[in-house]
């Protein structure tokens, strides 16, 4: 048990729970034995630095969106966290993650950005710059749980939950290939990076969730593969 959630357990016997961006101290895990003895583990938490980055040029009406924007905005986000809030006995998550494309990374996890002059929340992903139409490969199997073709922020989208309530998303998607509710393998092509919503030019955008927590997926993944 993390907080007051009851965690999984893979049939290895692993579990999986996140840590915020801005948590501190410790985090007390509860566990349980067979014989119905308790005892509490407590995990340190180092704190990170993040970088600020300025994002200049996406359009403003992204940025200072007008009421009717903001509710749209708001809806669709909605949407997102209901289908994070799933909770899969499936582990796939436990055979590791891999890069869904490879390229240069042109945005970190954490970063606080700075739209257009105005301070927005953190960036909650991993950006890798390719050009538009370029395959995307699910980073490990799961199902997936949300597919939006064409969301104010985020363009094309799709979640993907890798079961134990962790999930990927992916952001600006020029195709997608998969509907509510199809596992997909991984490795598995479920579409292709674009530019679409809020993007400044064409490059995948990858975060991940345990639950409504958002984490990095560069922590899971790995250095990128070698040419
Ligand atoms: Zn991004």
């Amino acid at each position: 048990m993390v907080d007051s959630r009851t965690l999984r357990q893979a049939p290895d016997g692993r579990f999986a729970f996140g840590v915020g961006r801005d948590d501190e101290g410790r985090v007390q895990v509860e566990i349980t034995t067979p014989g119905g003895r308790t005892h509490v583990h407590a995990i340190g938490v180092q704190s990170r630095d993040f970088r600020i980055e300025r994002v200049e040029g996406v359009p403003q009406s992204t940025v200072t969106p007008d009421p009717a924007i903001a509710a749209r905005i708001a809806r669709e986000q909605a949407s997102v966290n209901r289908a994070r809030e799933r909770d899969d006995d499936r582990a796939d998550w436990a055979a590791g993650f891999i890069w869904p494309v490879t390229g240069r990374i042109s945005g970190v996890f954490g970063s606080q950005r700075i739209y257009n002059g105005t301070p927005r929340a953190f960036h909650s992903g991993l950006d890798v710059a390719v050009p538009t139409g370029t395959p995307l490969r699910a980073p490990a199997a799961g199902v997936v749980t949300f597919v939006g073709s064409d969301l104010f922020l985020t363009g094309g989208t799709v979640l993907i939950d890798h079961g134990h309530g962790l999930s990927s998303n992916f952001l600006h998607l020029s195709r997608i290939d998969v509907a509510e509710g199809e596992r997909v393998e991984q490795g598995q092509v479920f579409g292709a990076v674009g530019a679409t919503g809020r993007a400044t030019g064409p490059h995948m955008h990858w975060g991940m969730n345990w639950f409504g927590v958002r984490i990095d997926p560069q922590l899971l993944v790995g250095p990128q593969p070698g040419p």
